[in-house]
């Protein structure tokens, strides 16, 4: 899957054009501010990253790079707070997506029925650290 069609794909369906497109990469390794491992990530420096062994599920990369658009939609500094989770619930029913519960970490991920992403393909949320 080519990353970069489907960040356009997104970015016109969901976000009616508005985001600027990002430097989009796969990575080995991607972690937070804390150092703790993601699946994916948003920097406000522009940078948009999906880690590079889920590329074969194509609907959890769309999924997590949905998820990480909206971040770049509301800036990080927001979290998964309110102001995250209003804009991700603007998505959600524009794409028909999962509706977001109050905290928006695992969005719409968790949403999604066991099995949605492919035979053998398990989303758990993470503890909180
Ligand atoms: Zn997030």
């Amino acid at each position: 899957m080519e990353l970069k069609k489907l960040y356009d794909y997104l970015n016109a369906q969901a976000f009616g054009g508005e985001l600027v497109p990002p430097l989009l990469f796969a990575a080995h390794v991607i972690t937070d501010a804390k150092g703790k491992n993601r699946l994916a990530g948003w920097a406000d420096d522009g940078r948009l990253a999906v880690r590079v062994d889920l590329l074969p599920y194509p609907l959890l990369v769309a999924d997590l790079l949905i998820h990480e658009m909206v971040h770049q939609a509301v800036g990080s500094k927001f979290d998964h707070g309110p102001v995250f989770t209003q804009r991700a619930g603007v998505v959600a029913r524009r794409m028909g997506l999962p509706t977001p519960g109050v905290d928006g970490s695992c969005w719409p991920m968790e949403g999604r029925p066991v099995g949605f992403y492919g035979p053998g393909v398990v989303y758990e949320r993470e503890e909180a650290s």
